[in-house]
């Protein structure tokens, strides 16, 4: 049917809709788990909070994934890195509950030295075989000026475990401790610039405003003075875009377009 087409208009259309029945107009419809992948124990909250949240509220288990322990995050000289650790899996847990959420699994590579390397992609890789999630989210890899190397890193891990982990092949070792391939059905970026799926978060702002807060370490009273009004202008510039007040934007893809596409970004 395609060799009759002589417009790419036509024809990235068709390849959405008749081809790759890319639909996303409700991505977690037949979701019943999201694993929601973060560099540091307060990402899942900043990100997608009230996504996380409207999703545990419709009965869909949210289990996060941290990549790193969070030991560098403080400017006080007096917390060393250890306690801080300790600190932010407290504060983890208990933000993590005011979304909905009761599982959190650790990697605890040291943070701002998350590497990326076979090894912790094929971490990552067990997880989902482990925990076969319908969904993943992780942040967006290629938002512009990203300086954080833990965020772009915890990107570019998420998304290649993503594609890797439905490989028999890749880390064989674990179809013989008895874990099978997985194919995840839904790949989600967050902390994305270029948003084609909306959450209206607008009812549960103020909650999202709050589990953000329970990372007290991070969150002084100094700090919040800035990141309060940061916070709430990320959720106007989405809700912008999808015509409420508070919104979180997330991007979806057809998987296809995860691989040498000229125009994944049109979708
Ligand atoms: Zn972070």
């Amino acid at each position: 049917m395609f060799e009759e087409i002589d417009d790419f208009d036509e024809a990235f259309k068709r390849l959405l809709d008749e081809v790759l029945e890319f639909d996303i107009s409700n991505p977690f419809e037949d979701v019943e788990k999201v694993l929601c992948i973060e560099p540091h124990p307060d990402d899942c909250a900043i990100g997608p909070g009230g996504t996380i949240k409207k999703l545990t509220d419709r009965g869909i288990e949210v289990v996060y994934l941290c990549l790193t322990d969070g030991s560098m995050g403080t400017t006080d000289e007096s917390v060393s890195a250890h306690e801080l650790a300790l600190i932010r899996r407290k504060e983890e847990e208990e933000s993590a509950k005011m979304l909905g959420v009761d599982r959190i699994l650790w990697l605890d590579h040291r943070d701002t030295e998350l590497e990326y390397t076979p090894e912790v992609r094929n971490e990552i890789v067990k997880i989902i075989r482990a925990e076969k999630p319908g969904a993943v989210l992780v942040p967006d890899p290629w938002l512009p000026y990203e300086a954080h190397p833990d965020h772009r890193r915890a990107g570019y891990l998420g998304v290649d475990a993503v594609a890797f982990s439905q490989l028999p092949n890749v880390a064989r070792s674990d179809l013989y401790a008895g874990l099978k391939p997985h194919q995840v059905d839904v790949l989600g970026f967050y902390y994305t610039a270029k948003p084609n799926y909306f959450v209206d978060i607008t009812d549960v702002m103020e909650l999202k405003l709050r589990a953000i807060r329970a990372h007290k370490s991070q969150f002084t009273d100094e700090v919040w003075e800035k990141w309060e009004p940061f916070l709430r202008t990320v959720g106007l510039f989405y809700g912008k875009k999808a015509g409420v007040k508070y919104a979180e934007g997330l991007r979806f893809f057809p998987a296809l377009f995860l691989h040498i596409t000229p125009f994944a970004e049109l979708v």
